[in-house]
């Protein structure tokens, strides 16, 4: 156990190098952890503060750490600003040049390295390994780990070899660190890095000043405008799927005398680093981008962000919106849904040969679509989403602020129940929803489900009805949908309470989203 010592010397790093005061919750213990030379998993979204988590162990240590990132230019941030606060660190990636790469390479060599930051397909190169072998080292972090993860909506090929490591160097201690990830990506990142045996330290996926709002798409451009009517002022994201999207919002932004600027992949690296820099320095204030913006865009006073097009998934929604507020002020995150984005997305996903991850990207579009037409609090769907839950509706998002008519619906609860049970936990929503419409259709036919008792037993609802009654009870939690399983229906703990006293209220169906977003304070 890391003694009272220990604990004094962490906190003193902190202050005298990084000038904190306090740890954030958990950081405490990770460092600590692997102050005892122990592995860990780290879950904590993004701001939460994960890179101090390796690098104070790392500069306590002895021996070099060695940071895996997949993000060039986020490497070179960390170093540069490290370097600044007096520690020693460098990066070793395809940016460099032959000169200062033998350089770095000398300087590990040398012991003179408190942290290196390495590109994976560096890492496990042959030679590279060959050095490891015989330098010191104090640990080895992954950073966004969920990289590893076919389930995880940032794959990343040259991550799979990662799990190599804990075989390769099985006493020097591995952190592996995510913001975002479900239960079932968290598995994967775990068995592939061999970490079950490591501690996990999960912190709250919860930004309590962050306000979710979601609103019909009808005139995108009236709706933004409007919005940022708002927060005069103020500096905030928008979200395009194309980079045609975004140039032709912030041509019309600017028309209407807003400072925004575009930002998307196919704008040359110099324009992208000054507007970059023009947003940290308010001198542009709303930033139009494809999702090639914001990783290692650290600015705590963005106040909103908006998505004017469907995001991939509810992880990559997470993490946009996520880059509001981080200074814990009052933000908003504001979505426009519409109806002909998800059938882009939809047929999208046609095209994706393999099954497997075909799969994997139906049910997270389904997740997506599920959070938009949501009628219960945005924010225990969102959490929930996480593994975590939610004991009060959050009483900071639209569908809290503007409550939907509400009824007792327990027996349908009942009836979904009964169906999903006599299936046995093998069919997805949409088979449900046919059983209890009592539809005649083949798969039914076939599975000889037309003779269950279930089948038919909710026929006066139609389709859409039943599918808003299944979302809602999946995200109050009495039933989940297991992604290994192609969406199966499952049926959970909480689900036995289901008709037992309690009535379970559910909101009325109203065919479309819903309504205009709400101000602020209004
Ligand atoms: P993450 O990697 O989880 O997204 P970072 O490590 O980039 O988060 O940290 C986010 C911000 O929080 C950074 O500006 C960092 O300097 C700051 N931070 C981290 N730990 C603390 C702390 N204990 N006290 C104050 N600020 C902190
Ligand atoms: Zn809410």
């Amino acid at each position: 156990m890391a003694t009272k010592k220990v604990k004094e010397q962490a906190r003193k790093v902190l202050k005298d190098i990084f000038g904190y005061d306090v740890f954030r919750p958990m950081q405490e213990e990770i460092i600590c952890n692997l102050l005892d030379g122990k592995d860990a998993f780290v879950l904590m979204p993004t701001g939460g503060g994960k890179s101090i988590c390796y690098q104070i162990p790392a500069i306590m240590r002895e021996g070099t750490g060695i940071v895996v990132s997949p993000l060039i230019s986020l490497m070179k941030d960390q170093v540069d600003a490290l370097t600044a606060c007096g520690v020693k660190a460098a990066y070793y990636n395809s940016s460099l040049k032959a000169a200062d790469a033998k350089d770095v390479l000398e300087r590990f060599e040398a012991g003179d390295l408190d942290l290196l930051y390495v590109a994976p397909e560096r890492l496990l190169s042959k030679s590279f390994l060959t050095k490891l072998e015989t330098v010191k080292l104090s640990m080895f972090a992954i950073d966004e780990a969920h990289c590893v993860s076919q389930w995880g909506h940032d794959f990343r090929p040259e991550y799979v070899r990662l799990g190599e490591l804990r075989e390769i160097f099985p006493d020097v201690p591995m952190l592996a660190l995510t913001a975002t990830a479900d239960e079932h990506t968290r598995e994967d990142i775990s068995d592939r890095l061999k970490l079950a045996k490591a501690k996990r330290f999960v912190a709250s996926f919860d930004r309590p000043n962050i306000r979710y709002l979601v609103a019909e798409k009808r005139q995108p451009l009236t709706q933004i405008l409007q919005f940022l009517e708002g927060w005069p002022n103020a500096s905030g994201v928008i979200y395009c799927l194309s980079r045609k999207r975004v140039e032709d919002l912030a041509v019309n932004l600017q028309r209407h005398g807003i400072r925004a600027a575009a930002y998307h992949a196919g704008i040359p690296g110099r324009t992208r680093e000054r507007v970059q820099d023009d947003f940290l320095r308010d001198r542009v204030k709303v930033i139009v981008a494809t999702i090639a913006f914001g990783m290692g865009v650290d600015k705590p006073n963005v106040r909103f962000v908006i998505h004017h097009d469907l995001p991939k998934s509810i992880e990559s929604y997470y993490q946009e919106t996520g880059r509001a507020g981080r200074d814990g002020l009052e933000s908003e995150a504001l979505m426009l849904y519409g109806s002909g984005d998800v059938n882009l997305v939809r047929r999208l996903i046609e095209n994706v040969e393999n099954i497997d991850q075909r799969r994997v990207e139906v049910h997270k579009l389904n997740s997506m679509v599920a959070f938009s037409e949501a009628l219960t609090c945005r924010r225990r769907v969102l959490l929930g989403y996480f593994g975590e839950s939610l004991d009060e509706p959050c009483g900071n998002c639209d569908i809290c602020l503007d409550p939907p008519d509400t009824y007792d619906a327990t027996e349908f609860a009942q009836a979904a129940l009964q169906c999903v049970r006599e299936v046995k936990g093998h069919f997805g929503m949409g088979y449900i929803v046919d059983m209890l419409r009592g539809s005649n259709n083949s798969r039914i036919r076939e599975n000889k489900h037309d003779k269950l008792k279930s089948h038919g037993s909710g026929a006066d609802l139609n389709a859409d009805e039943w599918t808003s009654i299944l979302r809602q009870l999946v995200h109050h939690g009495y039933f989940v949908q297991d992604v290994s399983k192609r969406a199966a229906m499952l049926a959970t703990k909480k689900a036995e309470h289901i008709g037992t006293g309690e009535p379970i209220i559910l909101a009325k169906y109203q065919p479309g989203i819903r309504r205009q977003f709400r101000r602020l304070g209004a």
